[in-house]
């Protein structure tokens, strides 16, 4: 296992997550640092992971092989400019914030810089985390790779070609956990409308949909429209509620929110 000094520039909900998974796989919590503003988030990072904690960016980041950037999108520019003294050119930079194009950090830092995009979903909190990744071509396979260990640590990875593929992997992945619990939150409402108790009706819908998503895993030989028609029996109860979402333009739908959600990612570059 590669074991660069990591330092977390913001300890917040996602560095919160990584960390986790990091330490749970076993990566020494001696080359792991986080900086915060607040100590009290600190302490809480140090207490429950024994990782270093900071509140000098400037220091730890001049102290790491990799600096993770894990602030807010709109705190970005000025936690980066505070670096500029730094010499980073034998350092990796991974930013997880989104929206900002990975050109505008040579700006944000005044220098050349190695650096990852990456945008990972909330779900990376329980290690069932999806990432998507874009390294431009000057990156090495070997600053890749560290890339890849330490998001793979919060669940799956993907590497995608192009930058502008990011906007699809949030319509795709960073965003789609919330259309999932809207569809999970809909299913319960109609449950308790049709008379079921609300602590029954939620243990049915999400034990369903776990049940669901490992069946779509477990079965990567099989289509989605084939596991679908396994449990639909001609003329039978689910072909009636399958029948209806596609006249009601179920898929019309999906294809709309995920395109004005890649433009609204595309808006905020
Ligand atoms: P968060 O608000 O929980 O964490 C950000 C942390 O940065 C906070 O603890 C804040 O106190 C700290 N901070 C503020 N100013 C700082 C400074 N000058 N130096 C160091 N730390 C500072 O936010 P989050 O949800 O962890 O998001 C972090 C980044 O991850 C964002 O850029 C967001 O776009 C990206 N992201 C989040 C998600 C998500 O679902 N939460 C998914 C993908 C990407």
């Amino acid at each position: 296992m590669t074991q660069a000094k990591v330092c977390f520039i913001g300890a917040g909900n996602m560095t919160r997550s990584i960390v986790s998974g990091l330490i749970k796989h076993g990566y020494p919590a001696e080359r792991v640092q986080a900086t915060n503003p607040s100590q009290a988030k600190l302490d809480a990072l140090h207490a429950d992971f024994g990782v270093a904690v900071s509140n000098d960016n400037v220091k730890a980041a001049e102290q790491a092989d990799v600096i993770v950037l894990s602030v807010k999108p709109q705190l970005m520019q000025q936690v980066c400019e505070q670096m500029q003294s730094l010499d980073l050119s034998n350092k990796l930079v991974i930013t997880i914030a989104a929206g900002i194009p990975a050109a505008r950090y040579s700006e944000y830092f005044n220098q050349d810089i190695t650096l990852i995009r990456t945008m990972p979903n909330t779900p990376t909190q329980l290690g069932f985390g999806m990432t998507g990744m874009y390294a431009n071509d000057n990156i090495s396979d070997a600053h890749k790779a560290i890339c890849q260990q330490l998001m793979q640590s919060g669940g799956k990875v993907v590497w995608v070609e192009r930058e502008d593929e990011l906007n699809q992997v949030i319509a795709l992945a960073g965003s789609s956990p919330a259309y999932f619990f809207l569809f999970i939150e809909s299913m319960i409402e109609t449950g308790v409308r049709m008379g079921m108790d609300e602590g029954k009706a939620r243990v049915l819908a999400e034990q369903a949909a776990l049940g669901a998503a490992q069946m779509v895993i477990q079965n990567q030989d099989l289509s989605l429209a084939q596991l679908r028609n396994n449990v639909t029996s001609k003329g039978g109860t689910t072909a009636q509620a399958i029948a209806t979402f596609e006249q009601g333009g179920l898929r019309g739908l999906v294809d709309k929110a995920m395109s004005n959600c890649v433009a609204k990612a595309e808006d905020m570059a």
